[in-house]
């Protein structure tokens, strides 16, 4: 059977070269005789897997000797809470909440720690990113927390906030490795690898070293420390290693297609051919305030929710599959990740071209 087009917002779309190549190592990795999955993760052979994904995702990222890189599980969601458990000192920390992952943290967070909104776009539904400056930073606070990509919303921070020297975390799930960022304006980075990574199971953390602490509540769990990680190279207990593997299949696609730079021209491209389309048509409209528009995951409505549902319809059967918006707005979204494909969004566009004219010959 044909591939579809897979605008799934995650687990999502990833390279065809990378799938093809897992499926041909399937087997036998390398002459090992084994699968990967079937691999000691002490062995040689899978030490070297996790240690050339972890280099080239430092070059990939540009990522500061300073910076230790950790393969979790868990999900963003778990990091909802390491954050806090480990960082907290003063415990206190302030929260820039621009839809529900960041909503999630912060209800985490205040488990462990006073943990104060200083501010939020839920007045409008989360449609557009709070005024960064002036923010009120508390003194006490250990760090300043942001949710950069809003992959429900179509959302994103395109300027950082004003932290005034705090430390800044940031949950990049569904924008890491989507344009070039600079790591040392961050603490702490952490993404579930199923958006723009890989398979769902792996969460990649990278923490600037000095918050890597032994002082922990004594009630924080051995398995939530990243000292603990980060002193066994992600090895502390058996590590999700198919899932890392991929991650490090992936980060080779992206070095060997002009790494992070080339992606970026990419995604600009493809998300310009949608937003034009969007902000050109007299049946579907963008969602978001156009200066937070997210480069991975545009919304959009028309005025009429059968519409919406005739379109999802209408473009499943013609394999552009996964448009629905999330259940908490609506409409349509469509997830556009490094993997996805200009031919992709240009079928995707030319579709709504297509649905816009008969719609509109119909009313
Ligand atoms: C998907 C997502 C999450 C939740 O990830 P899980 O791996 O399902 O826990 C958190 N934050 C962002 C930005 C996401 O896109």
């Amino acid at each position: 059977m044909n591939r579809v087009y897979n605008f799934s917002a995650g687990p999502a779309v990833l390279p065809e070269e990378v799938l093809q190549k897992a499926a041909d190592q399937m087997l036998n990795y390398e002459n090992s005789g084994m699968s990967v999955m079937e691999m000691s993760h002490r062995s040689k052979t899978y030490d070297r897997i996790i240690k050339e994904a972890e280099a080239d995702l430092r070059t990939l990222m540009n990522i500061p000797d300073n910076y230790k890189v950790l393969f979790l599980q868990g999900g963003g969601h778990l990091q909802f809470s390491m954050v806090p458990l480990n960082l907290m000192k003063n415990k206190v920390a302030d929260y820039i909440v621009t839809g529900q992952w960041a909503k999630k943290a912060i209800k985490e967070a205040g488990k462990y720690l006073k943990a104060n909104k200083i501010a939020s776009s839920e007045d409008k539904n989360f449609t557009y990113i709070p005024d960064l400056n002036n923010l009120e930073i508390d003194p006490k606070a250990d760090y300043v927390y942001i949710c950069q990509n809003n992959t429900i919303y179509g959302t994103k921070f395109n300027d950082l906030p004003d932290t005034k020297g705090k430390d800044l975390v940031s949950d990049m799930s569904s924008n890491i490795l989507s344009e070039p960022i600079d790591v040392s304006k961050f603490a702490l980075i952490f993404a579930g690898a199923q958006k723009n990574i890989g398979p769902a199971g792996t969460t990649i953390v990278i923490i600037r070293e000095d918050l890597l602490t032994d002082e922990l509540p004594e009630y924080c769990p051995t398995m939530l420390s990243y000292k603990i990680h980060a002193d066994k190279d992600s090895l502390y207990n058996t590590p999700p290693t198919y899932g890392i593997y991929i991650c490090g299949l992936v980060f080779k696609h992206l070095l060997e297609n002009g790494g992070i730079e080339a992606m970026y021209k990419k995604n600009l491209e493809k998300a310009n051919l949608l937003y034009d389309f969007l902000d050109n048509s007299k049946l579907f409209k963008g969602t978001v305030e156009k200066k937070d528009r997210s480069l991975m995951n545009v919304t959009f409505v028309t005025d009429s929710e059968e519409i919406n549902a005739r379109f999802i319809k209408e473009a499943t059967e013609s394999n552009l599959v996964n448009l629905k918006g999330h259940r908490s707005v609506g409409g349509m979204r469509a997830s556009i990740y490094n993997a996805m494909s200009i031919e992709g969004v240009k079928a995707l566009v030319e579709f709504m071209g297509n649905f816009e004219r008969k719609v509109l010959n119909e009313g």
